[in-house]
């Protein structure tokens, strides 16, 4: 299909800098260019009809490691490149929550719980030990001890009889998050493609050539925040898709269970949602077919989910599942995010793993100082 003449002009043509991908990365880093470049000429392009990606698809903990993470970065990491990391999260969430506000990302402190199961016991007791240490390795980050050790209160089932919690970890709305982010975009007569897959790219005399499924055009800059679906567009084989599997309940009636909870390691996550449970995870069973960029739920890992809920989280309380869905994050040999220059006028920020509500708005902050 032939575009028109008006289509060219009006929405391809003169573009100061083009966006691929409308995560929580490429919505940002728009609005911060907004904000730097007041009259530039900014289009985003999507190939989903809504972003597709990890943004719209993600369990919504504001968080910044449990005790166990933290335990086992320390392994690898100083205490002060730790320090550095939990403080670039922490700071990450205030930025998202000063950019969006706390009502409209429906924001709420209610605590991220560790839960260890009955075959953790070694875990258990070293976080335990450790708690103290690190505790005083974080409180200037958060101005206070943040770990705390509760009761299991929620009564939840093979499970070892307290939890370890951040007390400052903390929930979001992702939906509500990803709406205000649009809606802040449109607002800032900042154009969106959707359906617009960037098939690739080529570098000429201060303008980077597009090559798009439906058009191809020129841009002055191009920044590619794609994250799990980036290597093959940057060439980058060191950027690794993984899909994560979600389920949600339907709404339970007195739901007992409220906060945000981290079990086996973080290989499992869940949350109320209201009165809804919403439970991802199980990456583990089998990494090797999770690591793709299609979309889609396996029995295995589902069967894993509902068996959890039953035995584990809900085992007095009867529950229906209302959807099932996935997402696919960026991740990679280590933790840190690639945000950097790529060529002359070709810019990335991607590979955001499983923290990109806390250091989403912070990455796309990096993107706009290089530009
Ligand atoms: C199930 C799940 C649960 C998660 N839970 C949490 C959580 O609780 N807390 C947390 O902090 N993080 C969580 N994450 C991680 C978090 O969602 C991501 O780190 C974050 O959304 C990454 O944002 P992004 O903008 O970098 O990438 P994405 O949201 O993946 O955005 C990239 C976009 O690029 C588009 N795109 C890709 N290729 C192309 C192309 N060639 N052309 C055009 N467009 C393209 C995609 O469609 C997508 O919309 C979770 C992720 C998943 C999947």
């Amino acid at each position: 299909m032939n575009l028109s003449y008006w289509e060219y002009k009006t929405w391809l043509s003169n573009i100061d800098f083009t966006i691929v991908g409308s995560g929580i990365v490429g919505l940002n880093c728009a609005l911060n260019l907004r904000e730097k470049f007041p009259k530039a000429k900014i289009l985003i392009l999507e190939k989903g009809f809504l972003p597709q990606g990890a943004s719209t698809k993600n369990a919504g903990f504001a968080c910044f490691g449990s005790i166990s993470e933290v335990l086992s970065d320390l392994k690898v990491l100083s205490e002060q490149q730790v320090q550095k990391l939990v403080q670039k999260r922490w700071n990450g969430i205030q930025l998202l929550r000063k950019n969006l506000g706390d009502s409209y990302i429906d924001f709420q402190n209610h605590g991220g719980h560790e839960v260890f199961t009955d075959n953790q016991a070694e875990l258990f007791e070293s976080c335990l030990n450790n708690q103290s240490v690190i505790n005083e390795l974080l409180q200037p980050v958060f101005g206070k001890a943040p770990f705390v050790k509760l009761e299991n209160h929620f009564n939840f089932k093979q499970v070892q009889n307290q939890y370890i919690t951040n007390t400052f970890e903390s929930q979001i709305d992702t939906g509500k998050m990803m709406h205000r982010l649009l809606h802040l975009v449109q607002n800032g007569t900042i154009s969106i493609l959707n359906a617009i897959n960037v098939t690739e790219y080529s570098e000429g005399d201060d303008v980077v050539h597009v090559k798009t499924d439906k058009f191809e055009f020129a841009t002055k800059k191009l920044i590619v925040t794609t994250n799990g679906f980036a290597s093959k567009l940057l060439n980058n084989s060191s950027i690794k898709p993984a899909r994560a599997q979600v389920l949600i309940t339907k709404p339970i009636p007195k739901l007992h269970i409220k906060g945000t909870f981290h079990l086996d390691e973080g290989y499992y996550y869940f949350r109320n949602i209201e009165n809804r449970i919403l439970l991802g995870g199980g990456r583990n069973l089998d990494f090797e077919a999770e690591e793709t960029t299609s979309f889609g739920e396996t029995k295995l890992i589902q069967n894993k989910l509902v068996q959890l809920l039953t035995e584990t989280i809900l085992p007095e309380t009867s529950f229906e599942i209302e959807h099932r869905w996935s997402g696919i994050m960026g991740v990679g040999s280590n933790k840190e995010p690639i945000v950097k220059q790529v060529s002359n006028n070709v810019y990335c920020g991607v590979r955001l793993g499983g923290m990109g509500i806390a250091i989403g708005s912070a990455i796309s902050k990096e993107i706009t100082d290089l530009l």
